[in-house]
């Protein structure tokens, strides 16, 4: 198997003021060690990313923007741009489905986002789902593919190694405080829709591409179950909304993929 690092992303949406983000972050380098095999990235608001840049310790923690601007510059009065964040963020998130679904981001603008963080040099998380109705209609496989190939297909199979994918099926994210009891895949069925986005990606641009590729699971997840999520085949690591807001929470998390690596090699 590929060996691919362990990634947990945690994504603090529209939460938290300069000065309360601050205080999280000094929580976290309380909390979490420095681990060479796992990587943790942080995704405060844009306001936030400047400020919190000065603070982190580099050797624990990569920063995210939760969203950016396809244009590079221009007349776009209110947006951020990908080439302004250069300096500023390792990675940003990309097509997360309240972007989708609460702000009509739809599959070529998505295509265009993943384009302009390439373009940049930052790594798009590209997030994948589908929504409950399309669980139902059993059309989740036909989803994932539809939004895996449209956003990707600009990029050659170099462009796909600095591309994560989250699959975050819509109807198990949380609202924010219910992640602890909110309805969760199995990893069974997380390992098939993880396997359906890599052979996708493999058909596209070639098996190695497809094994070099992370992807993570997102969705409700929290310190005591995300030990069994990325035990799911194929995932690796995971995107944390609610539960990141949380030290305690999100440390346990890290926790979690810390001691599945030690697991591994033993
Ligand atoms: P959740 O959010 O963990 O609160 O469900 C995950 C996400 O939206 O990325």
């Amino acid at each position: 198997m590929a060996n691919r690092k362990k990634l947990i992303v945690g994504n603090w949406k529209m939460h938290l003021n300069t000065s309360q983000a601050s205080l999280l972050l000094h929580r976290l380098h309380e909390r979490i060690k420095i681990h060479r095999d796992i990587e943790v990235v942080l995704a405060p608001s844009m306001l936030v990313l400047q400020p919190l840049s000065m603070q982190i310790d580099r050797r624990k923690f990569r920063l995210a923007a939760q969203n950016a601007f396809h244009k590079d510059e221009g007349a776009y009065t209110g947006e951020v741009s990908f080439t302004m964040l250069q300096d500023l963020v390792h990675y940003v998130i990309v097509g997360h489905s309240d972007r989708r679904y609460k702000f009509g981001e739809d599959l070529p603008m998505v295509r265009e986002k993943v384009n302009a963080a390439i373009r940049n040099g930052i790594m798009p998380i590209l997030c994948v789902g589908e929504t409950a109705h399309e669980r139902k209609n059993g059309e989740t496989l036909q989803v994932l593919h539809d939004q895996v190939t449209t956003a990707l297909s600009d990029l050659t199979a170099d462009d796909v190694a600095n591309v994560v994918i989250a699959y975050e099926p819509v109807w198990a994210l949380s609202s924010g405080t219910d992640y602890t009891h909110h309805e969760i895949p199995t990893p069974d069925g997380i390992a098939r829709s993880v396997k359906a986005i890599r052979n996708d990606v493999a058909e596209l641009y070639g098996k190695k591409a497809a094994a070099g590729l992370r992807i993570l699971y997102g969705g409700s997840a929290s310190s005591s179950t995300a030990h069994g999520l990325m035990s799911a085949e194929g995932v690796d690591g995971l995107l944390v909304g609610g539960a990141s807001l949380n030290y305690h929470e999100f440390s346990g998390i890290v926790d979690a993929a810390y001691r599945l690596q030690s697991e591994a090699k033993e």
